[in-house]
């Protein structure tokens, strides 16, 4: 049996995470989870927002499924999510995103992956204040080739193995000549390597206003970290909810699956959180770990519940104007059609 490291986390973590298991134990799915905790949680009761026995134990299992965890803003300590990408070196951040028939949105012809550039960037936590009253601060923008080229690289690879036409970096290699300009000449070099896939690149705003006018143009977007963030979110709101945007962090060795979405303080404790986005995260492992049937079982549940529009959460049923159901009972409905689904099967 399979042993994969479970982190419930913050927020509404504990509840889409407990609503996945429903449905990973719908389809008896044959995972031993090794539970530990992270985040406020483990920094409340141990000083340490993450502790060493679960550094080890994702060190032993190399795989993950994650809740969300709680980042404090402005000061307090550093992102847990950031930490453990650096520690197990996930410099790949894939987010695919679609449509769903019978949520409504704005454009019903999205179907793309974003893969965002995962331990570089803004994010390498290098900033100071310059002066002692902090009227001065500077952070900085880190990126080396080695990584540029290896991200470019996965990129290209899985884009080609997912079946998928373009592939477009998103920069701004205008500004900033010597960061983007690095990814930009990482990804030429291998655009002129590769003929089964067309390539090409655009700045991030130009990227923006085309995915807010015309979503369908994308396929594959690939990016550094911060425009990988933002962009997650302009795709959230495309698709119609955060809730169902799924997110895995990708290395050579490791593997952490998670939502798009954070803690989601305002809704947590709850129990209305919608469960897709940590329920198609689990699809994504399962799939890892070549479980690639149950996985696909998973997401036809997770559409036609979708589809059906009965037994959604608020943030889908206040689209609708229908009456929202709970966390576990979304759950509960896609465990159930998962169940079907591989009865039938
Ligand atoms: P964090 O600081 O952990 O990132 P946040 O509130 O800044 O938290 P998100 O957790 O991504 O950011 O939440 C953004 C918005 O989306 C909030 O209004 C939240 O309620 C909503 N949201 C996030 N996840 C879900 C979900 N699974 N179901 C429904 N709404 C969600």
């Amino acid at each position: 049996m399979k042993r994969v490291t479970l982190i419930p986390g913050d927020g509404i973590g504990p509840e889409i995470v407990n609503a996945t298991l429903k449905v990973l134990d719908a389809i008896e799915v044959d995972i031993d989870w090794e539970v530990v905790n992270a985040g406020r949680k483990a920094y409340e009761e141990e000083g340490n927002p993450l502790p060493e026995d679960v550094i080890e134990s994702i060190r032993r299992n190399k795989v993950a499924l994650k809740g969300p965890l709680e980042t404090p803003i402005g000061s307090g300590y550093r992102s847990v999510n950031v930490t453990l990408r650096r520690i197990f070196d996930l410099y790949a951040i894939i987010r695919p995103a679609k449509y769903i028939p019978g949520l409504p949105t704005r454009y019903t012809d999205i179907d793309l992956i974003l893969i965002r550039e995962g331990i570089e960037g803004l994010y390498v936590g290098a900033e100071c204040s310059l002066d002692p009253y902090k009227h001065h601060s500077i952070s900085i923008r880190y990126m080396s080739r080695d990584n540029c080229k290896r991200l470019i690289s996965f990129a290209f690879r899985y884009a080609i193995a997912h079946n998928r036409k373009k592939i477009t970096l998103a920069h701004k290699a205008n500004i900033l000549k010597e960061t983007c300009g690095m990814l930009r000449e990482e990804f030429l070099k291998e655009a002129r390597k590769q003929d089964r896939i067309l390539a090409e690149d655009m700045l991030i705003d130009s990227v923006v206003a085309e995915l807010i006018s015309r979503p369908s143009k994308f396929d594959v977007i690939v990016t550094s970290n911060m425009f990988g963030d933002i962009l997650s979110g302009v795709i959230a709101g495309l698709i119609g909810t955060v809730g169902i945007l799924p997110s895995a962090n990708i290395g050579n060795e490791y593997a952490i699956f998670e939502t798009a979405h954070g803690t989601a303080p305002d809704i947590a404790g709850k129990g209305i959180a919608n469960p897709s986005a940590m329920i198609l995260a689990s699809a994504m492992l399962l799939e890892h770990i070549g479980l690639t049937e149950k996985a696909n079982i998973i997401r036809e549940a997770v559409k036609e519940v979708i589809k059906e529009g009965k037994y959604v959460t608020l943030d889908i049923a206040s689209k609708l104007g229908t009456t929202p159901v709970s966390t576990s009972k979304m759950a509960e409905r896609i465990a159930e059609i998962a169940r079907q689904k591989l009865e039938e099967s």
